[in-house]
């Protein structure tokens, strides 16, 4: 293998950068050819591509976002799309793609190693919601930034003797809230995994009260349910002044954790090893303390499980 190239695609996510500047150094260290896809599936369809050098992915491992700009690419998801993308890439003779991105992007790369190209997918969303990888790149500066405003909202929450609802992302999955909530001693957690018991929530916030505790913090996952409305319900059920913060997109930016640093280096390097051995139609995860090679087949039948052990917990240590 002579000419390979990379792409980011779906949700951006912190250590995207530090996976690319990886697997350019990496490849270059191995003497192959590196390029760069523009604007994820989408740049391969408009014949986006750049060259990338030593100094391409200088001063990036640092960087949140992605230096190659990311996009979610409807125009992809058609047959006619799908064939433009690959023409591209046999244009451009380029016989390996890594794909860093979610488990759409996945499915993207997919239907290129259907067609002949050889790809590997590296995990990258905050959501963190793809099997055989303890964290995907991302998910760690994600929840460092969560627990960072949990504890932001904790001093005024107090010092007003609030109830706060802070709703984060995560979209059908509830590791950001779960993990954030242990982290940052949140009273309860509301999750898309586990029926949500208003009752409950309500009967921990007035055994707070009674035991004088002067705040407390609800966590709600975005798919588990609206922050507004379930503030107005507690309103409603307690009588207690409640607020409500939706953290929002700034769950996706900053600068990258050491950790997912480190995750994403190994995980590109190791994608370049992949294709020049000639092993494709596979994503890199880091699982069960080393680095794996899952194929696509298996990561799209499984689900992330949600770890009980950790909700249990949390739950145990906020009564
Ligand atoms: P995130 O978890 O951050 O949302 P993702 O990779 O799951 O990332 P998606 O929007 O689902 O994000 O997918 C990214 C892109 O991958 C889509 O815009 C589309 O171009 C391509 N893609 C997704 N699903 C498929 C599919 N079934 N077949 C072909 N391409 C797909």
């Amino acid at each position: 293998m002579k000419k390979i190239a990379v792409l980011t695609s779906g949700g951006d996510a912190p250590g995207m950068n530090a996976s690319v500047r990886a697997i350019v150094r990496k490849s270059i260290y191995h003497e192959l050819q590196i390029y760069g896809i523009m604007r994820g599936f989408q740049g391969l369809i408009n014949g986006e591509i750049k060259a990338m050098r030593l100094g391409s992915v200088a001063d990036t491992i640092h960087r949140g976002g992605t230096i190659l700009l990311t996009a979610r690419s409807p125009e992809f998801l058609t047959a006619e799309g799908q064939a433009k993308g690959i023409a591209f890439l046999q244009q451009e003779e380029l016989e390996g793609l890594i794909i860093i991105g979610g488990d759409g992007s996945f499915r993207g790369a997919g239907v290129l190693e259907a067609a002949g190209i050889k790809t590997v997918g590296i995990p990258a969303t905050i959501d963190n919601d793809i099997p055989f990888t303890d964290n995907c790149i991302g998910f760690d500066t994600a929840l460092n930034t969560v627990t960072d405003a949990i504890n932001r909202v904790r001093d005024t929450a107090t010092s007003h003797e609030r109830v706060y609802v802070i709703e984060v992302m995560g979209r059908d999955s509830g590791h950001i809230a779960l993990l954030a909530g242990l982290a940052g001693g949140a009273e309860s957690i509301i999750v898309p995994e586990v029926p949500f018991d208003l009752a409950e929530v309500c009967s921990r916030l007035t055994r707070g009260v009674e035991r004088g505790k002067l705040h407390s913090i609800i966590l709600v996952a975005e798919g588990a349910g609206s922050a507004i409305q379930i503030a107005k319900d507690i309103e409603e059920l307690t009588r207690m002044e409640v607020r409500v913060t939706i953290l929002g997109h700034l769950q996706r930016g900053g600068t990258p954790t050491a950790y997912d640093r480190i995750l994403a280096s190994r995980l590109g390097a190791r994608a370049v090893d992949l294709l020049m051995e000639g092993t494709s139609g596979v994503m890199v995860g880091y699982y069960q303390a080393g680095i794996q090679v899952i194929p696509y087949g298996d990561v799209f039948a499984n689900e992330k499980s949600f770890s009980w052990e950790d909700y249990k917990l949390a739950g145990i240590l906020a009564i």
